[in-house]
């Protein structure tokens, strides 16, 4: 037989977030690979998607979204993000952020053209890119602060490039991007006349002193930005699938007629659920929910510290990057393993983050757990010896 995979198939293989939750679950570990993000989903938005269930909204609804959720998003977009939108022209709701970016990519980039991606990564990101026959291309952040230098994108720009993704603030480094560096990266995109892809799904998830910026509230570059959000994390509906994006209009259709081809339309009755969270849910919800995470940072960063495994503080989402050159292992698979078996908590090796060897002394550790949950995670990783 000389059939095979396609060759795009060939190109995706299973994740080692998923790797090592599967690990995790056969020793019936404390999982802080995967960001599920267990906690409680509000209220409103429950409700609203029971009520909707029982009311009878179980069919299709349109390709681009329930009103009243594209009404809430374009509200919250402009009070949140500062971003305009017309409901019924630039928004596209999809399945989860990650039908969003993946509509995105296969209505605008075509086989070979090549986007820019900021490393240390998301993994899926460059998933979806592959899929869509589009290549990225790599420009590294160096950690502390996670800066970038402009040079390096000059250096790595050409013909071809099509796209700069940003993940603001970013998984899995934490970064948060400023007002300065968008200025940076918006100037790079006209230069190059780019898009400019941007995952805000941690938008909410910010830290200190710092604010979530999105870009596509500069004007100059508002026509060339498409930024994809959702509420798996913010309203911890990770097995819900509701994200969108927001184009310009130029853009819209075409991503929403590939979100109708691949998804139809996301599931209409949490739809409805997620709209009542935008506009029931007070801003002091919003506030709770950064500092109960600001709590859980701390907390595990400062076992982190004591342990010698040493955090990357993050200034927002909910991973910490943490540097672990010092556990045994010759690469950060092994010194995940390592920990597993030492400790039964599971973090993701560093290289599901980097194209190159830049990762082999990082693990990743997702802090999005219940109180309890996290606290023996702390306690197993304080009795660690190495
Ligand atoms: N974008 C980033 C940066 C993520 O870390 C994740 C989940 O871990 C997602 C998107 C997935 O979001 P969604 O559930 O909306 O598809």
């Amino acid at each position: 037989m000389k059939l095979r995979v396609s060759k795009r198939s060939s190109l995706l293989t299973q994740s080692e977030i998923r790797n090592m939750s599967i690990e995790c679950d056969k020793i019936d570990g404390i999982n802080l690979s995967q960001g599920v993000c267990d906690l409680e989903t509000p209220l409103p938005v429950r409700l609203g998607a029971k009520k909707a269930i029982d009311a009878g909204y179980n069919q299709y609804s349109r390709y681009d979204g329930i009103d009243e959720l594209r009404q809430a998003i374009a509200k919250k977009m402009w009070v949140f993000n500062k971003i305009k939108t017309d409901p019924d022209k630039n928004i596209i709701v999809s399945s989860g952020s990650t039908g969003a970016f993946y509509s995105a990519c296969l209505a605008l980039l075509n086989p070979g053209d090549e986007v820019i991606l900021f490393e240390p990564y998301y993994g899926y990101h460059v998933s979806t890119l592959l899929a869509a026959e589009a290549v990225p291309v790599y420009v590294k952040l160096s950690p502390q602060d996670w800066a970038f230098k402009i040079i390096d994108l000059e250096k790595i720009v050409s013909e071809k490039t099509k796209g700069i993704m940003i993940n603001t603030p970013a998984n899995p480094s934490g970064k948060v991007f400023s007002k300065d560096e968008l200025k940076i990266l918006a100037t790079f995109a006209i230069k190059h006349d780019l898009f400019i892809f941007t995952d805000e799904i941690y938008e909410y998830f910010v830290y200190d002193n710092k604010t979530h910026m999105s870009p596509g509230s500069l004007p100059e570059i508002a026509d060339r930005t498409i930024t994809i959000s959702g509420y798996s994390k913010t309203y911890s509906i990770t097995g819900w699938r509701i994200g969108y994006s927001v184009s310009h209009q130029k853009w819209t259709q075409a991503i929403g007629y590939i979100n109708d081809l691949v998804y139809v339309c996301a599931p209409t009755p949490l739809q409805f659920g997620v709209a009542q969270g935008i506009m029931q849910l007070k801003q002091k919800q919003y506030t709770n929910l950064r500092l109960s995470y600001t709590k859980k940072r701390d907390k595990f960063c400062a076992v982190l510290n004591k342990i010698g495994i040493k955090p990357y503080v993050p200034e927002g989402a909910y991973y910490v990057l943490a540097d672990a050159s010092g556990l045994p292992g010759k690469n950060s698979k092994e010194k995940a393993m390592y920990l597993l078996k030492k400790t039964k908590v599971a973090a993701v090796p560093g290289s599901a983050f980097y194209h190159d060897q830049s990762g082999e002394k990082f693990l990743r550790f997702c802090f999005a757990v219940k109180d309890n949950i996290l606290d023996e995670a702390c306690e197993r990783l304080l009795k660690l010896k190495y």
